[in-house]
């Protein structure tokens, strides 16, 4: 049995604390916020007190289950998914998903989910350090140094370092110092984002069923989603510029409003004039793309989820990478019998290479989703029909394999391109 230190108790790494408590190590889990199980406010929107909504697809839902969290269980904390809606010129194009192994995506409400996932990491007796922020990293000694509410300092030392500690990672910080050739790049979506809840979607008619998407004709303007949670509520995520006319700068009222009237679904006035109340108070967000050449330090530290390959939402995978790194991980340390320094490299291989080709998918989607494309459509239901008509020779279309299979992220990056180029070929003749 081994002391694991998991830097960062969030989705990914309340995930990888049980998998690793279940193979039997002593884990202990630094978190800065507080306990979710006892207070919401630092795990809920500040403004509006409500959980936000996030994908989870077969990928993630798969390693959630792995780790023994009973089925029934993880379905309360979501809404299940059965398609896509584009609203395109005032219009609400729908696009079916078709479930693959019987699993539906689920819209997720990420508070409940973390409590979930708290709650089974203590029935398999991880050890929680709340209102503990790691402020100093020992790579060598794998101690770490954290400052807790009352002021105090503390000191722990294990076998082995996890951050899971998100896209700003303290642990990640320590590994730049401590590597000679650790190549990290951090870059800036050009845009940022501002989350708008509503507490009741009911009157604004949009299917709980579907993932809403807003923007495709805006000419790369911007980009919306919503999402419906089974509280009820609704989170819309609107990604625009930092600044111009149409940005998040925006504060007179006719411009934002004009805006939601041009791309938003229609709304009663009293939501419309709430939603716009939102924008103006609510604080605009960085997408940021956080990419490291290595996850791991000699067999002393890893990286994990966020901290590693953080990334834009804009093929809702982030969170789905993050829990199924904590599965691979899990699977590792299984087939090498917890030898840390050959599964921490592994780690590295394996998942580096699906990493990048997840972000640069991401980036892709969202020259899709901000750009007018009126074929995009079509585009999905002429790849549905060419693949069973020929299903040797035409790939499946790559978006059912993301929501409903665990097809590693490169396999699906190059059926993404294979695609590319029958549609080309299809659109010449
Ligand atoms: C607007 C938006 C929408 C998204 N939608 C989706 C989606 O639909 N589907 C999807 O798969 N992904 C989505 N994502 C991405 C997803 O949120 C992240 O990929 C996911 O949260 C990563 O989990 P994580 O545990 O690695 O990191 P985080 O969730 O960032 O957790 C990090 C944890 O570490 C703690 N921490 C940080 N620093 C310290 C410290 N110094 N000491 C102690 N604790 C610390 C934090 O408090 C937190 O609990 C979205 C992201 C955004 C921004």
């Amino acid at each position: 049995m081994s002391k694991i230190l998991v830097t960062g108790g969030g989705l990914a790494g309340c995930l990888l604390a049980i998998y690793l408590a279940r193979r039997g190590h002593e884990v202990h889990v630094l978190e800065r916020r507080s306990d979710p199980q006892k207070d919401a406010s630092s795990y809920t929107d500040q403004a509006y007190f409500r959980g936000l909504g996030v994908t989870m697809t077969a990928r993630g839902i798969k390693a959630v289950l792995d780790a023994g969290i009973p089925k029934k269980e993880l379905e309360l904390c979501g809404e299940s998914i059965n398609g896509m809606s584009f609203f395109v010129g005032g219009k609400s194009k729908i696009r079916k998903l078709e479930p693959i192994d019987n699993l539906s995506p689920l819209s997720l409400d990420r508070y409940a989910f973390q409590k979930l996932l708290n709650k089974y990491a203590t029935i398999n007796g991880v050890n929680f350090h709340f209102e503990h922020k790691c402020i100093d990293v020992n790579l060598e000694q794998k101690s770490l140094t954290t400052l807790d509410k009352n002021g105090d300092f503390n000191y722990i030392s294990g076998d082995l370092i996890i951050g899971t500690d998100g896209a700003r990672s303290k642990v990640r910080q320590a590994m730049q110092n401590a590597i000679r050739k650790f190549e990290f790049q951090q870059t800036f979506f050009k845009h940022g984002y501002k989350n708008l809840v509503l507490p009741d979607a009911t009157s604004l008619n949009l299917r709980k069923d579907l993932l809403h998407f807003f923007g495709m004709d805006s000419k790369g303007l911007f980009c919306g989603r919503a999402a419906t949670i089974p509280d009820g509520s609704i989170s819309f995520c609107i990604c625009l510029p930092y600044e111009g006319a149409v940005s998040l700068k925006m504060q007179n009222t006719l411009d934002i409003s004009q805006f939601f009237s041009r791309y938003l679904p229609p709304m009663p006035k009293d939501i419309h004039n709430e939603m716009i109340k939102q924008f103006i108070e609510k604080p605009s967000n960085d997408l940021i793309n956080v990419s490291s050449s290595t996850y791991h330090y000699k067999q002393n530290a890893l990286l994990l989820g966020d901290s590693a390959h953080a990334t834009a939402p804009f093929l809702g995978q982030g969170m789905n990478m993050a829990l199924e790194d904590a599965q691979i991980f899990s699977e590792l340390l299984e087939i090498n019998r917890d030898d840390f320094q050959k599964s921490l490299s592994e780690f590295t291989q394996l998942r580096k290479v699906e990493a990048d080709a997840m972000q640069d998918m991401a980036r892709a989607n969202y020259e899709v989703l901000s750009c007018s494309d009126p074929i995009f459509l079509m585009r999905a239901k002429y790849a549905n029909y060419m693949h069973k008509k020929f299903p040797e020779k035409y790939p499946p279309d790559m978006a059912e394999k993301l929501y409903f299979t665990s097809t590693s992220y490169s396999q699906l990056y190059s059926l993404q391109k294979k695609q590319n180029v029958w549609y080309k070929i299809g659109r010449i003749h």
